[in-house]
Parts: C-alpha cells; structure tokens; sequence
C-alpha cells in the first residue's frame, strides 16, 4: 500500500455576506503576488540578486505591519501565493531552457480575476460534511456544505483551494488515498484509442467491445464557426463584437465540457468493468510523432494513425491511469507502432491509409483495422512481457471465439457501451 494523491472540485454556494468576504480574501491574495513580482522584475531589471521565495516569506511580517489588511489572509494562505509565484518563475524559466522561446514571464493579475485561495496543510476544517476556511476579515464564517456523495477521510485532506469561474465558486480538494497494491492476474485488456471508435479493447478471454466515440465538437463546431462568421462581420471589440464572442466562447466551453464528461465516464466504465488488473493502450508519444511536421511523409503514413486529437487522448489515458491506480489495476502505455497495418493473423504489413476502416488480408483475416490494432497490441505486450501461458491462452480463446465476420463499424456517433463478442474469423497458430 502506498499513497496516491486525489483532487475533487465540487461546487459550493455562498452567500452574499461570504462573497464579499471571498472577494477581499482573493483581492489580498492579487495584490500580494503582484507586488512579489514587481520586486522580482525590479531585481532582474537592476540585476540584484537574492529575491527569492525565501526572501519574500521573510518580508511577510513587516508588510503585515505597514498594512494590517493583511492579516484578513490565514498566513499560510499568503505564503502560498509566494509560492506559487516562484513555480510560475521556475516554470517559465525551465521553458526558455528548454527552447520554447514563446514562453512569457509570469505577468501582473488583473483586477476582475478571482485569485485562488489555497489553504495548505492548515487553516481549514472538515467536519460533518461542512468544510470551513480561517480568515480574520470580520465575524462571518466561511463554511460550505458539501454533498453527501463526497467523503474525505478528514485526516487524509492536504489542501483546499477556493476558486471562482464566472461567478460560480469551487473547492478542490486535494486528498490522500492508500493506493491498492497491484496484482498481476493473468487477465489482460487491451485498448486501441481511435478517433470514431475512442475505444476498441480486447480481453484476453478474446471478447472485443467497442465504443462509438462520442463527438459533442462535431455538434458544436459549425455552431461555433457560424458564430465567429457573424462577430468577425463586426469591429473589432466593438459591443457586437464583444456579445458575438462571448457567445463563441461559451459553445466552447460548453463543447469541452461535454467531451471531457464522456472522457469520465467512459473511463471509469472500462476501468471497473472488467475483470483484467493490467490495461494496455499504445504510446501516445508515437501518436503524437505522427502529428509532428518533422516527421518524413512515407513514415507518417505508416505510423497507426494521425489522430488531431492527441491532446485529449492524451487526457483521457491520464483519467485511465489514475482510475486503475486507485482500484489496484494497471495502465500500461506500450509501443504501437503498426499495429494497425500488420494482420495479427500472418504478421503481414499493409498499407493501410486512415480511412480504410476494414483490413482484408489475403491469409484470409478480414478484420476492422481497430480491432486488429488490438489484436496486434495484446499479442505484442503479451510474448514480450506476461506469462507464456497468458499469450496461450489468449491465442486459443480467440480461435474458440472465432465465429462469423467481423461486422464493419456503423458511422453513428452514439454513445454507449456495445459489447460485441463476434470475433473475427481466422485460422490461429
Ligand atoms: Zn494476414
């Protein structure tokens, strides 16, 4: 058993009298990260050296003095803005490093922006599914309910950060969880992430399930275009301009919304729905590679796909990852390089362009190229990294569940789980 660290936001509902307080709280907070940074500039600018977290903790008593509003903030809450300021430096520093001439230095925090809220370690209280906050603006306590369905373990609560997004507040709360320990069990899943079919994923008892990707941009998308049409009409932030905007972003954020929500709960689903401790999907990394522009055409070509969507695969193997960490499975990225053009059957390599749905190979293996890249990665992670017995057994099952052909996938954009056991048919061994 070891740790592993988990954050929930969850909504909370102040009243004016807290907003108030909230806001004030928050206002410290931005006036206190931007007169660290103006002290940092000026330092780099007259190049004195020693501004540092350090230095400016230290300071915190004596301006607590000059300016006794100050002392609103739970002290621990100012010394994390301080922090905070010195990661966005560090950050930023680490990007020029790394080349990324781009990257801006941490910038000044404007007036209309809550500034998050971070109580680290202390000045907070979980209690009967109330959470509290320590300040010392005026009597009105800063306490939320939270709803029943989150439950924290009180002494396993580090940090909680209020924060606001168009006049909505949140907590995240971040909390330990003892992370099951990890037993192989011979069961193995493996997982292909497409772009019509975000999952096809194949058991080692040879059962496929595949689910239709669900495509909310593909609803919000020309809404959206429509919309940046009609306000690029207008002058440039002109009060039409500016409602037209408003409206484009809000498809937006309606859209990522959307997508992210499926993300959830297609990834819990596939998690706990299966009896496998070990989850394999393919390397994104070589994803990303087939998305890169220095890559020379006739290998792009050859590598499994050129997904656009890479960033929010990317996202969702992250809610993979943790979803099986915190259930005692695994989630293992493993090289899959071809997998969709070599036939799992004969180990033949075809040319198989993105939007050739079916491989049709001439040992006689007629398969759709998502399930076959499952076939091809299990096959791979199994002679190369489980028991034998396990790559054995899965050959044989998948002779045995060998009946009929594979039916080709139908375009819908429907979302649900399907769980297709025809497998296909092919000679195996
Ligand atoms: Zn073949």
């Amino acid at each position: 058993m070891k740790p592993m660290k988990l954050t929930q936001k969850i909504r909370i509902f102040p009243t004016p009298e807290q907003e108030e307080v909230l806001w004030k709280l928050s206002e410290k907070c931005r006036l206190i990260y931007n007169f660290a940074l103006a002290e940092r500039r000026h330092a780099y600018r007259h190049g004195i050296k020693g501004v540092n977290y350090r230095k400016q903790q230290n300071d915190l008593p004596r301006i607590k003095k000059q300016y006794p509003e100050y002392t609103w903030v739970y002290s621990k809450v100012l010394q994390y803005v301080l922090r905070s300021l010195a990661a966005d430096y560090e950050s930023f520093f680490a990007l020029r490093k790394n080349g990324y001439a781009e990257a801006r230095s941490p910038r000044y925090k404007g007036k209309q922006y809550f500034t998050t809220i971070v109580y680290n370690q202390s000045g907070f209280k979980l209690e009967q599914g109330t959470i509290s906050f320590s300040h010392n603006y005026n009597d009105i306590p800063l306490g939320f309910a939270l709803p029943e369905k989150f439950s924290f373990d009180n002494t396993q609560v580090k940090q909680v950060a209020i924060s606001a997004q168009r006049n909505r507040y949140f907590v995240t709360i971040t909390h330990q969880v003892e992370e099951p320990a990890y037993v192989d069990n011979e069961q193995y899943q493996a997982i292909d992430l497409g772009v019509t079919h975000i999952v096809t994923a194949v058991n080692s008892q040879g059962k496929f399930l595949v689910v239709n990707n669900q495509r909310p941009d593909k609803y919000w998308n020309p809404k959206i275009a429509r919309i940046q049409a009609r306000r690029d009409r207008c002058k440039k932030f002109s009060n039409r301009w500016k409602l037209f905007n408003r409206i484009k972003r809000k498809y937006e954020r309606k859209r990522d919304a959307q997508l992210k929500n499926f993300q959830h709960k297609l990834s819990t689903k596939l998690v706990n729905n299966t009896k496998a401790n070990t989850l394999i999907v393919g390397d994104l990394e070589i994803k990303a590679m087939a998305q890169s522009k220095n890559v020379p055409n006739f290998i792009r070509s050859g590598l499994n796909r050129a997904t656009q969507n890479t960033g929010t695969l990317g996202r969702f193997v992250h809610f993979l990852t943790y979803k099986s960490k915190r259930v005692g499975k695994r989630l293992i990225e493993f090289d899959e390089c071809n997998t969709s053009r070599e036939c799992y059957v004969c180990g033949k390599l075809h040319y198989m362009p993105i939007w050739q749905r079916v491989m049709n190979c001439e040992c006689g293996n007629v398969i759709t190229r998502d399930k076959n890249s499952c076939v091809v990665l299990m096959k791979r992670y199994l002679s190369q990294n489980a028991k034998w017995t396990g790559y054995q057994a899965f050959l044989d099952n998948l002779r045995q569940t060998a009946k009929g052909k594979t039916k080709v996938p139908s375009p819908s954009d429907g979302y649900g789980l399907e769980d297709s056991q025809e497998a296909p048919s092919v000679k195996v061994g």
